[in-house]
């Protein structure tokens, strides 16, 4: 069973259809190949396929058949105009979003050389850079490159050091939203690689290779998986030339790349994903109306909601809002925690973009080793709760968030 990929098909069908060429034993759905290596027929083609003169599997590190499938879907749902154009679009799966977003700045900088990033930054990412990058004289600038004077602040920033922008957009965990293809103009004149974090957005909402990003990356345990079954990384990348090698020489020698077992997991989730986000976004952005119309509740941050302060960015960059909302409660910390020890339908956990909701606590969770005061000044609050609103039915969803700011003192 072969298919051939259309990339003008919408892209329901191409996140059904790309990357699922199974050639070697017809199955309908792509099988887990559950093995360390592939034997090769002689040693001449061993040979071969180690110099690059023969394609070919030779380690799973290295390369495997599941992990190939998902691959290819994230390289097409991320660029198939691109592709229709001719232009080099490829996928790369990860074992984690961090093996992914390390990898990729591993391969992008070397000693001496900075880093533009969009403040905040997810927690991890954050301690990456400055906890890891930073003992080996990789220094990041944490930029404000929010909203309409985000480019310009990026422009300012730059110095012969900088060797990469890395943006998130919308930025978790308070849905701070960047114009990526303004940045994405500033950094093609300087020379300098863009990568953006698009795991809020997915590429069903948005595409920051079209706005101009060298790589779009994600933690696909996120929306692209869908489930909450598995942790695991992917990105859709432009590189060419030594930039590439580089990427692949690090992701192979780096290790950390995606099992067979989450690539089915991932590839499998990756074929709902268009359905999913529709529903992700309608309950969402009447979540974010209901809340931002409580007497309970301070501020609601949602991109779809006129009152974000990127909101108009927001409709030009992306084709809806997305599934995250976050809150401050009146009453702060102490009510939010009251909130969310009272919610029967939301799970109170850590990650997101599952189909069902989760509510979490950023500043004693995702966030919480940033120090008390540059956490606060970047816009993560004590107070602030991070909602990932899911799949049931919207009627539930805000029963239950009524019932539990009903439990929230007037004070
Ligand atoms: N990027 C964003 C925006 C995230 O929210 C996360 C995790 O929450 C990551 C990257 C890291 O991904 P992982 O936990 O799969 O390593």
């Amino acid at each position: 069973m072969k298919h051939k990929i259309n990339y003008n098909w919408k892209l329901s069908t191409q996140a059904l259809k790309a990357g699922e060429d199974n050639k070697i034993v017809d199955s309908h759905i792509t099988p887990i190949f559950a093995t360390a290596s592939f034997g090769f027929p002689n040693v001449d083609i061993g040979r071969k396929r180690f110099s690059g003169e023969e394609t070919g599997f030779i380690y799973s590190r290295l390369a495997n058949p599941t992990v190939n499938v998902s691959e290819k879907k994230i390289a097409i749902l991320e660029g198939a105009m691109l592709l229709d154009k001719g232009v080099f679009v490829e996928g790369h799966a990860f074992a984690t979003g961090m093996g992914c977003i390390s990898t990729v700045i591993m391969a992008l900088t070397n000693a001496g050389d900075t880093i533009i990033a969009t403040n905040p930054l997810y927690g991890g990412t954050d301690y990456f850079l400055d906890g890891i990058m930073k003992r080996f004289n990789v220094n990041t600038q944490h930029i404000d490159t929010s909203g309409e004077k985000g480019a310009e602040r990026v422009k300012e920033a730059i110095t012969s050091k900088s060797s990469l922008i890395f943006l998130e957009s919308p930025i978790n965990p308070n849905l701070i939203i960047c114009d990526i293809e303004e940045i994405c103009k500033i950094g093609k004149e300087k020379h300098i690689p863009i990568v953006v974090d698009n795991t809020f957005a997915t590429p069903v909402l948005q595409k920051p290779l079209e706005l101009g990003a060298d790589i779009s990356l994600h933690s696909s345990t996120k929306y692209l998986n869908g489930h909450g079954t598995s942790v695991s990384g992917i990105l859709a990348s432009r590189l060419t030339g030594s930039e590439r090698e580089k990427l692949i020489f690090v992701k192979k020698n780096l290790g950390a790349t995606q099992s067979p077992f989450d690539a089915f997991l991932v590839s499998n989730g990756m074929k709902t994903l268009p359905l999913r986000m529709k529903e992700h976004c309608k309950n969402a952005q009447a979540v974010a109306e209901y809340l931002e119309e409580h007497p309970k509740i301070e501020t609601v941050f949602y991109p779809g909601l006129t009152s974000h302060p990127q909101h108009t960015l927001a409709k030009k960059q992306m084709k809806a809002f997305g599934g995250m909302v976050s809150v401050e409660l009146k009453g702060g910390i102490d009510a939010g925690i009251i909130l969310m020890n009272n919610l029967e339908v939301f799970n109170l956990t850590v990650s997101l973009g599952c189909i069902d909701s989760l509510i979490s606590h950023p500043a004693s969770m995702s966030h919480a080793k940033i120090p008390t005061d540059v956490r606060i000044k970047i816009g993560i609050s004590d107070g602030l709760v991070r909602i990932s609103v899911g799949l049931e039915d919207i009627d539930d969803l805000i029963e239950d968030l009524s019932r539990g700011l009903h439990k929230v003192s007037n004070k």
